[in-house]
């Protein structure tokens, strides 16, 4: 318990920029002199139109999307994304590529098999644990999309680079890196992000869809299941995630405004993580888990000398104001989540610390 703000490394739910937080705060209770919360405006309001507007254009600004995307809002998390990719754009005969790289396209595979939708693992990492991110892919040349896990939350590998597809649109999940570097648009149809890492409160997640991709989707679904519905209604067939929109719009504004664009995050990020890869690589007490090249700029995953270590350390972090060390539950070891929100002088207190602690157990 506390009453200071930690330095806080949650994989997610994770840290929001503070600024964002204190615009929540200030405005919570009349938000831009409506006499109302934002929690408590109508999303048919002129209020909640700028809101949402506004997020889809910063989104757009940010990216360099052109007029032949949208940008949707939708529940659910990333995890209904997993189901719906398939249930939107295969049918009969159409196939689709995934590569494996870890807990989370496993799972985006499972929803494509539950279906009977045509697939095909084009390429896997676990024969090695997942701790690296495949290269010289076999796409198939008439896969309708290719998907992919562009950061692994769990496994702490990132794609560096995004594979050559041979024009076959690439569909990712980028729930735990989006907005974190400048993105070659034109590799993508579709990429979506649970957005509680680098966006804003679980429960939203953002879409980017090409529209020529939406429009070879299948008409006979459920409305709320089928893009389209979306994409016709600015993300309001029925009530949104307004708080969610309200909050990932501060977020891009943060980016565009404060972190002046992709460019310079992807900069911030690689300085951050850089601190941490680096001393790690120059110490023979901790060991990151990913393979050299794979290595994620958002989720740095380590390992100590043992398991008693490794719960000492995070013990003791935690009793520092250093919180959410612990590696995902599935995996165990160590994690130190600095995504977009992660300031560099939170990672440089983390190095402080591992150092001292290094020392102290040796
Ligand atoms: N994809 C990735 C890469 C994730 O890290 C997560 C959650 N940690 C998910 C998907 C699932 O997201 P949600 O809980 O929003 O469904």
């Amino acid at each position: 318990m506390t009453d200071q703000r930690i330095i806080n490394f949650n994989a997610g739910p994770a840290a929001l920029p503070l600024p964002v937080l204190e615009e929540i705060q200030a405005s919570f209770l009349n938000f831009s002199n409506s006499g109302m919360s934002i929690t408590e405006i109508s999303h048919r309001s002129s209020y909640f139109d700028d809101v949402i507007n506004d997020a889809v254009d910063r989104a757009k600004r940010l990216l360099g999307l052109d007029d032949q995307h949208h940008v949707l809002f939708l529940q659910g998390g990333a995890s209904l994304q997993f189901a719906m990719i398939p249930m939107n754009f295969l049918s009969g005969d159409q196939s689709a590529d995934y590569v494996n790289t870890g807990t989370w396209s496993t799972k985006a595979i499972k929803e494509a098999k539950i279906q009977n939708k045509k697939h095909v693992v084009v390429a896997s990492s676990e024969d090695k644990d997942f701790s690296y991110i495949p290269e010289n892919i076999p796409f198939s040349k008439d896969a309708k999309y290719v998907h992919i896990t562009s950061n692994n939350t769990i496994k702490g590998t990132q794609f560096a680079e995004f594979p050559d597809t041979g024009g076959v649109p690439i569909i990712a999940d980028m729930s735990s890196d989006i907005f974190s570097r400048p993105l070659p648009l034109e590799k993508f149809g579709m990429i979506y992000a649970g957005a509680q890492k680098n966006l804003g409160p679980s429960g939203t997640c953002l879409v980017i869809l090409r529209k020529d991709l939406l429009e070879t989707g299948n008409a006979d679904l459920p409305s709320m299941l089928k893009y389209s519905t979306y994409a016709e209604k600015n993300s309001m067939y029925n009530t949104p995630p307004c708080f969610g929109i309200y909050t990932i719009d501060l977020v891009l504004k943060w980016i565009e405004e404060e972190m002046g664009g992709l460019e310079k995050m992807e900069a911030y990020n690689k300085e951050k993580a850089g601190l941490l890869y680096d001393f790690m690589e120059a110490s023979n007490f901790y060991r990151a888990t990913a393979a050299l090249g794979s290595r994620s700029l958002m989720n740095v995953t380590f390992r100590l000398p043992s398991e008693e270590l490794e719960q000492k350390f995070i013990k003791e972090a935690t009793a520092k104001g250093l919180g959410g060390l612990k590696g995902h539950r599935s995996v165990g070891g160590c994690r130190a989540s600095i995504y977009n929100a992660s300031t560099i002088e939170g990672v440089k207190a983390l190095v402080e610390f591992m150092e001292a602690f290094q020392k102290e157990a040796k």
